[in-house]
């Protein structure tokens, strides 16, 4: 028998609570099943864009909808240094340099796209830096091929309902681990977040699925377990694109102001649309 599943739910507090939201909380909440544990996590690193005003309202927001943590809300504003003292052991391995290099710098010489669509570093500051450029605040880089040697594989990972997933880590290049504004960033946090909340089965958005190849690297340079993953479809326009606020993704509050129950928000026909089309039928009557 397998065990329990822990899986969790973390949004971004950078606008409102939408329906694609909706359907992520719904999927991880379904994923855990009843034996399982269910957790959110608000991912509110980035305070240029996540303010105390909209993690309130996002709580809110779930606590209308019902959709409760099964333990504490984790934080991640309040636990920098946990995501420092990492930093601290991949820099002390030799596996992260500064970076001084600008944007304008790094788009004028990227040698290619990444497999999540940005672009990859072409290493300018990997050896040292050009005396001329320090002086600014570095970003802190992860020397992605000294990593892969150090793994000595580009480690893959389980999909639940496709099976085992080759990893591209080899494509992304030296990311960024520790950003110029926040000195921090979201796989670092992530993936220390989901070890440290032993979640078994990451859920989220079909948009993150390449972002697993990076963090299963820096799972396994922590040591820290390997979980499943599941991608749930996002819901999406006539055109076949994510659908954004400008199309129209209402968020839960309009739809809450107009009239509609939380459970006739729970049931929104996008939202229907998008786990019917991510669940496995055991895991979901669809009912
Ligand atoms: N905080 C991320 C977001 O809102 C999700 C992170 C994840 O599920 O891995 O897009």
């Amino acid at each position: 028998m397998t065990p329990p599943a822990t899986t969790r739910f973390a949004p971004s507090p950078t606008g409102f609570l939408h329906l694609g939201h909706v359907v992520s909380g719904l999927y991880s909440r379904i994923m855990a099943g009843e034996a399982g544990k269910f957790l959110i996590r608000i991912e509110d690193i980035d305070t240029t864009r996540c303010t105390p005003e909209l993690t309130q309202a996002l709580r809110e927001d779930l606590d209308w909808l019902g959709l409760a943590s099964d333990e504490l809300v984790r934080q991640q504003s309040k636990h920098l240094a946990e995501y420092h003292a990492v930093l601290e052991n991949l820099r002390e391995r030799g596996l992260l340099y500064p970076c001084f290099c600008t944007r304008r710098e790094i788009s004028g010489a990227a040698t290619g796209e990444a497999p999540d669509g940005s672009l990859v570093y072409p290493g300018t500051c990997r050896r040292g830096s050009p005396v001329d450029r320090q002086g600014r605040d570095p970003v802190w880089r992860l020397d992605m091929q000294r990593a892969l040697d150090v793994l000595q594989e580009v480690p893959g990972w389980h999909e639940v309902g496709h099976g085992r997933i080759v990893g591209k880590a080899d494509a992304f290049g030296d990311i960024v681990l520790a950003r110029r504004d926040t000195g921090v960033s979201y796989h670092l946090c992530v993936t220390h977040d989901d070890a440290l909340e032993g979640v078994t089965t990451v859920t989220r958005g079909r948009d993150l699925y390449e972002a697993t190849s990076v963090q299963r690297v820096l799972q396994e340079l922590m040591g820290w377990p390997e979980p499943a993953y599941a991608h749930h479809a996002l819901i999406l326009d006539g055109d076949g694109h994510k659908l954004s606020k400008r199309d129209g993704a209402e968020g839960v509050r309009v739809l809450r102001q107009k009239g509609w129950t939380a459970r006739q928000v729970l049931e929104h026909p996008l939202v229907r649309q998008a786990l019917d089309a991510s669940l496995p039928t055991e895991a979901y009557s669809g009912g």
